[in-house]
């Protein structure tokens, strides 16, 4: 999207041999651009990793050379190339960088990369932005990047950073296994057990689709259990997925999952009348997917998750902006935001106590407005607020009061409704 007025003074056009590495961006194995770079990389890779990745599935193919280079690509099309400035188990020694760009070493900053690709940058990320294509360098720990010797690699890629997943992620070691795929494509064996094991569920999942959506939920509830997974609040949770799915009253079920490694978002959605997905996601594609309301437990849950439910929150009202009423076993519970300055919001929980219940039951939403207000004018943070001790996300429930509570309005909230609006 940059204008091309500087094309004669960016060094990396005529200096650096990184037209070598776009030039076959987008390209096959066999096309010459890719042949050419892979000679210039060593010729033969040290090793090749394959796997496919997600539902519907791509195959991802990672060639990595002795000199420390790897060329990735996706169903034979190289999407990203990255050069690693330290040494790795398929290299001993970091990719020789001043020999491809001048100027540069593997103790490099940011500042450093700055001059000797003088390419403009890519929002306001680290990226620089090479006619459409990207060059993203990636620091120990993220960060470092004003001090020598952090430098890790330097990624060329069509992917632009943040728009979508970075193509070394495919191989992450927390997240990537954990879709269970069918072992035959005709799902002869799954298709037949898991059909007269698991009823309807079982027969629309084996075979064809290719995933095992149980095992695959399992796994990712066992990832979600040993923290490595974290289960997004805004969406149906895992363990909901299937009977809202065998229900049919919703077109499409989604759970989404952040990995805690690689940040990536798996979205793994079943359909009312196609074969279930698997996608992994950044996070602003991840809020851009539909999202339905959840209907009613009643509609759907088993006689346990029926009881369960009794014992849930349950949302009563809001007022967009400023607060929610949820209920609990008889219990009154607001939610109310308030402003610590101009800038900065934040929320308090209370429950009701008896003499605001009643001015409720005879004030009605007017009365938790005004009470809403009086709240933020008493600044509920400060311990000076008659609030701030009956804040309860303060107590040592704080957290698991929070989740119960999201899951209780994740049918109302703000980006709910702008979302079922889309
Ligand atoms: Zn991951």
């Amino acid at each position: 999207m940059g204008q091309r007025r500087n094309d004669e003074t960016e060094q990396w056009r005529t200096r650096s041999r990184l037209p070598l590495i776009l030039d076959a961006l987008l390209g096959s194995e066999e096309d010459p651009p890719v042949r050419r770079l892979v000679e210039a990389f060593g010729g033969e890779p040290a090793s090749v990793k394959e796997r496919l990745v997600g539902q519907p599935a791509y195959q991802s193919r990672r060639l990595q050379f002795a000199s420390g280079a790897e060329v990735i690509l996706h169903d034979d099309a190289v999407v990203a190339t990255v050069l690693h400035a330290a040494p790795t188990e398929f290299a001993a020694h970091g990719f020789d960088l001043p020999e491809w760009i001048p100027g540069l070493n593997s103790g490099a900053t940011l500042e450093d990369l700055k001059k000797a690709i003088d390419a403009p940058r890519y929002r306001t990320g680290m990226a620089f932005d090479m006619d459409g294509a990207y060059a993203v360098p990636n620091f120990k720990n993220n960060r470092g990047w004003n001090d020598p010797g952090n430098l890790l690699s330097i990624t060329l890629t069509v992917e632009a950073p943040g728009r979508s997943c970075r193509p070394e992620d495919d191989d992450c070691p927390v997240c990537s296994d954990l879709l269970v795929r069918n072992t035959d494509s005709d799902g002869d064996q799954n298709g037949a057990a898991e059909g007269a094991g698991a009823g309807a569920t079982g027969s629309a999942t084996g075979g064809a689709a290719g995933m095992d959506v149980e095992r695959t939920i399992t796994a990712l509830s066992s990832a979600v259990s040993a923290d490595l997974l974290k289960e997004s609040l805004h969406w149906v949770p895992l363990a909901d997925l299937q009977p809202l799915h065998a229900s049919g009253l919703m077109e499409r079920a989604e759970s989404q999952l952040t990995c805690t490694q690689c940040r990536r978002i798996i979205c793994l959605t079943l359909f009312r009348d196609s074969a279930p997905t698997f996608v992994y996601a950044v996070l602003d594609e991840a809020r851009r997917r539909p999202l339905e309301k959840i209907p009613p437990v009643e509609q759907w849950g088993d006689a346990p998750r029926l009881a369960k439910d009794r014992e849930a929150m349950h949302y009563v009202d809001h007022h967009p902006g400023a607060w929610f009423l949820v209920e609990q076993q008889g219990d009154l519970f607001l939610q109310s935001r308030y402003w610590r300055n101009s800038m900065v919001d934040s929320d308090v929980l209370l429950r009701l106590d008896s003499d605001e219940r009643d001015a409720y039951r005879s004030g009605g939403k007017d009365f938790l407005s005004e009470l809403s207000e009086r709240i933020d004018k008493s600044r509920p943070h400060t311990e000076e607020s008659p609030y701030f001790q009956r804040d309860l996300s303060r107590g040592t429930d704080g957290a698991a009061l929070a989740k119960s509570f999201a899951a209780a309005i994740v049918n109302h909230t703000w980006i709910a409704e702008q979302r079922r609006r889309s």
